[in-house]
């Protein structure tokens, strides 16, 4: 798989691949592993990517693994 295909297509603007949202580097590094350079398979896990798939701009508080699905995510919002 190249690099294009393991990256998200939004790692370049999302603000937890940009170090925007975590304190701990080793903490973004592991969510980094396992959503955003871990190919369709990761992103499509991940709730940010979700909601940006359904053109929600996701808050800086949701997680890739928020809890709640993206529709409970999209009425909370
Ligand atoms: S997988 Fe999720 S957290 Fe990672 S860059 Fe994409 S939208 Fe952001």
């Amino acid at each position: 798989m190249s690099d294009n295909e393991k990256y998200c297509p939004k790692h370049e603007t999302c603000p937890l691949f940009q170090g925007e949202m975590l304190a701990s580097k080793k903490a973004q590094k592991i969510y980094m592993r396992l959503y955003c350079t871990a190919g369709e398979k990761g992103r499509n896990r991940c709730r940010r990517f979700q909601l940006v798939q359904k053109g929600y701009t996701p808050a800086e508080d949701i997680m890739p693994n928020d809890d709640r699905s993206v529709e409970a995510i999209i009425r909370d919002l």
